[in-house]
């Protein structure tokens, strides 16, 4: 390993515009970086007619604000000698490449904010778009059939008409407590369209005996179930308090005119 040189700035990328995904814009803006703390370094890795043969890097770190909307992130720009010419999803060709934080890009999914649904419903939910959005598909899998499996908790419903083939041949519907059983029981119970459950028994790694597989879902499989479980969520929690609301508001109107 060669001499290793290392220096650190401050503000050396200050007031630079920055392409970046702004997720409340849902599209990629111009951002200026606000703070910056660049760190620069070097390797010599030989030598070339007596002249040092190095290996350069750069690191960003960048407090960024969105010139749409304002909203603050932060951006790591790294860039390294090595990498040029190397074009990657998050890598352009002069070898550099950034990654925002919070992570969003325009495969990310918005949390939404379902402040009707119970507490630990809403953790299950929040930490089960974070995998989603961390790229990490069998935890928000995981994340789903327990958001599904809390949802039938506080309906209780513990069952529901699950189709069994037979040994014969024939079919029969019989009660089961599993994660299809409930799927059932919250079709049945009108809380899930018919529709909604069978796309649910559909997909492997939220029907029939495969929960305990960890069988790994598509991320267009998991984005749909996601649009489902955000659907439920919105109509049974969301929408019923939303009514709430608009009935209070009209009974003080009303009452404001009888005075
Ligand atoms: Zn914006």
């Amino acid at each position: 390993m060669g001499k290793i040189a290392e220096e650190m700035g401050f503000n050396k990328t200050k007031d630079e515009k920055v392409k970046a995904y702004c997720a409340k814009c849902v599209l990629e803006t111009n951002h200026q970086v606000l703070q910056s703390v660049d760190c620069n370094g070097s390797e010599v890795v030989g030598y070339y007619q007596k002249m040092p043969e190095t290996i350069d890097w750069s690191n960003n770190y960048q407090i960024i604000q969105c010139c749409g909307c304002d909203t603050i992130s932060f951006r790591h720009r790294n860039w390294c000698s090595e990498n040029q010419g190397q074009i990657g999803p998050d890598m352009w060709d002069d070898g550099s490449s950034s990654q925002l934080y919070p992570h969003r890009s325009n495969a990310t999914r918005p949390i939404h904010d379902f402040y009707s649904v119970p507490s630990g419903l809403r953790r299950i939910y929040c930490e089960a778009i974070e995998c989603f959005n961390g790229k990490l598909p069998t935890l928000c899998a995981a994340g789903l059939r327990a958001i599904i499996e809390g949802v039938c908790a506080d309906q209780n419903i513990s069952d529901g008409p699950v189709e069994i083939n037979k040994k014969d041949g024939s079919t029969a519907v019989q009660r089961k407590k599993t994660l299809q059983g409930k799927i059932a029981g919250l079709s049945e119970k009108g809380i899930l369209s018919q529709q909604y459950a069978a796309i649910f028994h559909e997909h492997r790694f939220l029907g029939n005996d495969a929960v305990h597989e960890l069988s790994k879902p598509t991320y267009k499989e998991l984005s749909l179930a996601t649009d489902i479980v955000e659907h439920m969520l919105e109509s049974l929690y969301e929408v019923p308090q939303k009514a709430d609301d608009l009935r209070g508001l009209r009974l003080k109107r009303s009452e404001k005119l009888k005075k």
